[in-house]
């Protein structure tokens, strides 16, 4: 029996015109993805891409494909599905052979045809009423329940084959990775900034990370929480370069020559113009951040129109709107939770003043910039010094895989 990975369009299907670029940097993905598995096959046809092994290894990593995939942005849904020759004798010995095991487990069922090969002698519906008797048969506790069955039974029959499958499973949404372009995350070891980067990503964003570390200050093993953040979230956003910008001298100086109650936003200004320097370097349209309004004081409605006014490109905020609660379901849904709570410190919460100012106007900001005549050779010094780290979502893999030997 042989299985393949069904992976169902979702916004990009109304596409239109772009549509053919959309499916192209998707099924580039998807090769990507499952490239260092065995020999795949990926393929379209009738608006399903289609992820087939081609060799015993590949057979042997499906598990692992699908879970890979099913972190593609693009994909409405996914389903592992058997294949098999388009005549009902085979599409009933397939249903039994790959779902007999769990209808045993069952109490009711119902099965869904579509044929979308008109040549194929039997309708929808009849397709159904053959393959429900027989399984039936087979399975002769089962009820059929047409409104709430415990498993749908699909057979598609198709271009290539006939393919039984159970019901499809959401895929990650969105749209392919890089089809909407590229920006830079600003991304600390918090809760927020890895969901804003999935969340952006999502949306078909191309994103690499930037962070600023103030060694001594932060340390080693923080810096090493951001790297290890980046890559968790690799499988959705793709490999990417992690910029890890030295900030003591600046943050420093800022420090020693403003007034505490404006130091945050401050800080922030002067990282988000060094991360406009980056990005622009590599072509990056946008910053991405991990704020939330009135989160904390320097992400007041005053705070941020002071910080938007430090460069010229635009923000993307995507959890402006949300509650911290809600940001922690996704940061647990997708994976990046419990490291984003181990306990390191973060250059934005050091120097903290106790109060910071939660209205301060453009005005005063501005004023104590001119105040700080070396700071933009200070900024320009440690764009320039910038570590770059490439971060490959197969690393993690790696990495565990290490771990583990250890344990023994
Ligand atoms: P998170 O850092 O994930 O937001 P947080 O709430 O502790 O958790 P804030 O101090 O609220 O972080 O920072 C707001 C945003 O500023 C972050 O979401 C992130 O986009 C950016 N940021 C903060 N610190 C850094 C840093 N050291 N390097 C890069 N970006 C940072
Ligand atoms: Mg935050």
């Amino acid at each position: 029996m042989k299985e393949i990975i069904m992976c169902y369009q979702g916004e990009m299907a109304l596409k239109g015109l772009n549509r053919a670029t959309f499916e192209s940097v998707l099924s580039k993905s998807l090769r990507w993805r499952v490239k260092d598995l065995g020999k795949f096959q990926v393929y379209k046809a009738q608006s399903t891409m289609y992820v087939e092994p081609r060799d015993e290894e590949a057979e042997a990593n499906m598990e692992e494909a699908y879970d890979r995939v099913s972190k593609v942005f693009g994909l409405a849904a996914l389903s592992r599905a058997a294949v098999c020759d388009k005549n009902i004798d085979a599409i009933k010995a397939t249903a039994e052979e790959y779902l007999g095991p769990i209808l045993r487990n069952l109490k009711t069922f119902k099965v869904e045809a579509k044929r979308a090969d008109k040549s194929f002698p039997l309708k929808s519906p009849e397709l159904c009423r053959e393959l429900g008797g027989f399984l039936l048969s087979k399975h002769p506790h089962l009820r059929v329940d047409v409104h709430h069955p415990d498993i749908v039974v699909m057979v598609e029959v198709r271009d290539y084959g006939a393919y039984v499958h159970g019901p499809k499973v959401p895929g990650a949404g969105g749209l392919p990775v890089g089809t909407s372009g590229r920006a830079i995350t600003m991304l600390s070891g918090g809760i927020d900034s890895p969901v804003a980067a999935w969340y952006m990503a999502r949306r078909g964003l191309a994103l690499h990370h930037i962070h600023f570390a103030s060694p001594p200050y932060t340390s080693q093993a923080a810096q090493d929480k951001v790297r290890d953040l980046a890559r968790l979230i690799a499988p959705y956003t793709g490999n990417c370069v992690l910029y890890v910008v030295p900030y003591t001298t600046p943050q420093e100086y800022i420090r020693d020559n403003a007034p505490d109650v404006l130091f945050t936003v401050l800080m922030r200004r002067s990282m988000m113009r060094i991360a406009n320097r980056i990005a622009k370097e590599i072509d990056a349209k946008a910053l991405v951040t991990g704020e939330s309004l009135a989160q904390v004081a320097s992400q007041t409605l005053y705070a941020l129109a002071c910080t938007d006014a430090a460069q010229d490109l635009p923000v993307l905020r995507p959890l402006i709107g949300m509650d911290k609660s809600e940001i922690t379901v996704v940061a647990r849904k997708i994976g990046t939770f419990e490291t984003s709570i181990l306990p390191f410190e973060d250059c934005c919460t050091i120097f903290t003043p106790p109060h910071p100012k939660t209205k301060p106007t453009l005005a005063e900001i501005e004023a104590a910039e001119a105040a700080m005549p070396g700071l933009a050779a200070l900024e320009e010094q440690a764009a320039a010094d910038v570590e770059r780290i490439r971060i490959d979502m197969r690393d993690q893999k790696q990495e565990d895989d290490l771990s583990e030997l250890e344990d023994f």
